[in-house]
């Protein structure tokens, strides 16, 4: 059996996290090591594994959810980045699916 992931734990109160947002299905929280002012984490509270793993349903939600951090974060004017990292070559260090948003600075356009 697979055992309980960081974020899973951080759905259930296990750890510590700064949440921001959350709903039955989602949850949103500052990264532990932020990389621009604002650095949150968006995860399905329900493992998935990364974005090959998502359907219609999952991301139409996913996207709504997105979509109201964004103006909770006041950025949807400002901007911001969304990322998702998915396995080795995307460099994904933790294996359940997440979006990054980062914001409150001049992002470069460099994907090294
Ligand atoms: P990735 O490389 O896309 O899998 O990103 C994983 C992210 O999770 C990194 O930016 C880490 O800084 C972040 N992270 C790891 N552990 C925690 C934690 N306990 N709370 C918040 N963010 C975390």
């Amino acid at each position: 059996m697979r055992e309980k992931g960081i974020f899973e734990k951080i759905v259930d109160r296990e750890i510590p996290a700064n949440i921001v947002l959350e709903n039955d299905e989602f949850m949103a929280f500052h990264d532990i090591a932020p990389k621009a002012p604002i650095h949150v984490l968006i995860i399905p509270k329900k493992w998935v594994k990364d974005f090959n793993g998502v359907n219609a349903d999952l991301m139409g939600k996913m996207s709504e959810f997105i979509l109201q951090l964004v103006d909770t974060l006041e950025v949807r004017e400002s901007g911001y980045r969304l990322v998702t990292n998915i396995g080795t070559d995307g460099g994904q260090e933790v294996p359940h699916l997440h979006f990054h948003l980062l914001a409150k600075r001049k992002l470069e356009a460099n994907f090294g």
